[in-house]
């Protein structure tokens, strides 16, 4: 069995056919960085960095893209609002994205290209497509691309060919084009706004561009996926393909995947409404990283999801049953003949696993798989089934699933090797039952931050956030 996706241009759901065999290239749309990402961008970021780490799972190398918009109309609002530097800004708030984004585990893409670093190749783009009459120059120096010129417009929107650009604003300056629908490739110089002298003329890109620009640069013209959230469809995606295309005579993207909106209180999560959540500030009130993570990524990429306190609270639950597992596994010791019969059930939960992500990032059954893996663990170290190498066998299943989740407790996170000196000597204390020596030490440890309890495997430790004072 392959891998299948849903690609939006053609409807269809499709194996995944990489252009350079072993080898899968997806671009997706980052971050405008003027202030920071709520937690419906991390929605699309997240599903994205899912699908990358699954591809590596499967096997296949992998070219992740993303990009940076560091040049835009929000931005240049943003800086003259707050008297900033639009460099300062936008440097601010990539770290901001950036740490946001470690918080959360995505995985790092493997270029984070940025817009004003790419001026170069956007001007090339710019000039073949006037070269090939798909773009034309206004009087202010602005230039746009020519709707009229490119007859399968509106394939991945879907729209009627003589449709206009429904429910975008048009700027009064743009009256000068040919056509109401046409969109901005570069825009003219304006007093107090950013510019580039270049050889299409002074200015600065428009914000479709820079993803056809970077795409192509680090991917090459044709590539096999791209993703972004379902708004980004029309028009920003639908005037990628038509320049991309229109400039390079190849199908531009084979896959385009788009993610369902966030939701939250039943509305859409969006800045323009101030509906928002972001991710500092919850983690900031106490919610886990993982938990988080969890929340975002585990409905499946195409359904739209409802933000809540219930729902990060169930996400909360879930890590917390993973993470008891993985504690009861790793202090679990029998001496006994391996379960003839946990094999079987460990092929089985992996091949579960594994349809269901086949199956266009089923990602809500791919957790289903691994919750009845828990529920069956469980039962059988309830009832001391497992031999201590079948507890290794679970535990390494569960590790290697969760390179495709994310959200198990990283095995580093460990003692430190005083700390662990102090169990040890603990445990020799116990077993030669001096008890006053081991309360004592067991007070130091919970002096600084590690509380200890025995259990029937030994001792069983985990840190406390406030420390007890003797
Ligand atoms: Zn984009």
């Amino acid at each position: 069995m392959s891998l299948r996706l849903r690609d939006t241009l053609s409807g269809e759901i499709r194996p995944l056919e990489p252009l350079e065999e072993g080898h899968v290239r997806i671009y997706s749309c980052g971050p405008t960085v003027y202030g920071p990402a709520h937690i419906g961008n991390f929605r699309s970021f997240l599903f994205a960095d899912v699908l990358v780490r699954y591809l590596r799972y499967r096997g296949f190398r992998v070219t992740w893209v993303m990009n940076i918009t560091d040049i835009d109309d929000k931005i240049i609002r943003g800086a003259a609002a707050t008297g900033t530097d639009i460099g300062e800004l936008t440097e601010r708030w990539t770290d901001r994205f950036l740490a946001d984004a470690s918080a959360l585990r995505m995985t790092s893409p493997d270029v984070l290209p940025r817009a004003t670093q790419h001026i170069p190749d956007i001007v090339a783009m710019v000039e073949g497509l006037l070269a090939g009459d798909h773009a034309y120059r206004t009087e202010d120096g602005s230039i746009f691309f020519r709707i009229a010129s490119w007859p399968s417009y509106g394939k991945l929107a879907k729209l009627e060919p003589d449709a206009l650009r429904v429910g975008e604003r048009v700027e009064a300056d743009e009256y000068a084009k040919e056509e109401v629908r046409d969109f901005a490739l570069w825009k003219g110089p304006k007093p107090g706004e950013p510019s580039w002298d270049t050889a299409i003329g002074p200015g600065r890109p428009g914000w479709h561009i820079e993803c056809s620009a970077m795409s192509i640069r680090h991917l090459g013209p044709s590539f096999d996926i791209h993703t972004g959230g379902v708004d980004l469809i029309f028009p920003h995606h639908e005037d990628e393909i038509a320049q991309s295309e229109a400039a390079t005579g190849q199908e531009f993207v084979r896959s385009w995947l788009h993610c369902a909106h966030l939701q939250m209180g039943g509305s859409k999560m969006a800045k323009s409404t101030g509906n928002i959540a972001r991710v500092a500030e919850l983690l900031g009130a106490g919610v886990s990283a993982r938990a988080l993570r969890y929340a975002l990524i585990a409905v499946h990429y195409r359904a739209p999801l409802n933000h809540s306190d219930e729902s990060l609270a169930a996400a909360s639950a879930a890590v917390d049953r993973l993470d008891a597992l993985v504690a009861a596994l790793a202090r679990y010791r029998e001496e006994r003949a391996d379960d003839p019969s946990l094999p079987e059930e460990l092929e089985r939960a992996r091949t579960t696993f594994e349809q269901a992500l086949d199956d266009d990032l089923n990602v809500s059954a791919a957790l289903a798989a691994v919750f009845d893996l828990v529920r069956e663990a469980n039962r059988r170290i309830d009832a001391r089934s497992l031999s201590s190498a079948d507890a290794t066998r679970l535990a390494d299943l569960l590790r290697e699933l969760d390179s495709v989740l994310g959200v198990l407790q990283e095995p580093e996170e460990t003692l430190e090797p005083e700390l662990i000196a102090l169990l040890d000597a603990r445990s020799a204390a116990r077993a030669a039952r001096d008890w006053r020596e081991s309360d004592r030490i067991r007070d130091e440890l919970l002096a600084r931050g590690v509380a200890v309890e025995d259990t029937r495997d030994g001792q069983r430790w985990r840190r406390v956030s406030e420390p007890a004072h003797a």
